[in-house]
């Protein structure tokens, strides 16, 4: 399995460390090309006007909705997050807009910028270790996305298919158990059925 971390701006070098642990390949793409060769892509923390501004640069925007639109698994974390939801509180554009969620930015106040929890997470035994970093929240979900944690009544890992999205960073810990699950989820890929 090779998984892929967008290496434009942000937390990379972490993830690619989760993945290996996890028992995939992980590897820093910068190129639209490099897409070809994956099994999953994970778009990374960082700062998501940023990222989103480089991924039209490059010519990601695109290339990623390809990718996802072929069935294989995206996972966002944190600025990924926001950079995959459908539509971002109080901003007229969004990016990917690949899972249909509102999400609202900076959304656990200041006093609060940065905190670490054990969290539940649907279909994972036991809590994972969750750091969270100027976080965004996911405010709203559509009928096809599972909530699979909440932290304070907030929604803050979600699923919709082969597309999975978290509020915080899983790649600055040891537990490497949410990287596991998405290596699963690109294990189980399937080309999507072709109306017609
Ligand atoms: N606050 C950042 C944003 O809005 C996300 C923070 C992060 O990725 N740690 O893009």
């Amino acid at each position: 399995m090779k998984i892929g971390v967008l290496a434009l701006q942000g937390a990379v070098t972490e993830h690619i460390r989760s993945i290996e642990r996890a028992g995939a390949e992980g590897l820093a793409i910068k190129q639209v090309q490099q897409l070809e060769e994956l099994n999953g892509l994970i778009l990374p923390g960082g700062e998501s006007t940023t990222i989103g501004k480089l991924m039209r640069k490059y010519g990601f925007m695109e290339a990623i909705r390809a990718f996802a639109a072929e069935g294989k698994p995206v996972f966002g974390t944190c600025a990924g997050l926001i950079v995959m939801a459908k539509h971002i509180a109080g901003q007229e554009e969004a990016h990917l807009e690949l899972m249909d969620m509102t999400v609202s930015r900076n959304a656990f106040g200041r006093q609060r910028e940065s905190f670490e929890t054990d969290l539940p997470v649907k279909g994972i035994e036991e809590t994972v270790r969750a750091v969270f970093i100027r976080a965004p929240l996911i405010e709203s979900v559509g009928e096809e996305v599972e909530v699979l944690s909440i932290y304070k009544d907030e929604i803050v890992t979600a699923r919709q298919g082969h597309l999975l999205a978290c509020s915080y960073h899983p790649e600055l810990t040891d537990d490497y158990r949410l990287h596991a699950y998405f290596v699963d989820m690109a294990r189980s890929y399937k080309q999507p059925v072709q109306n017609q």
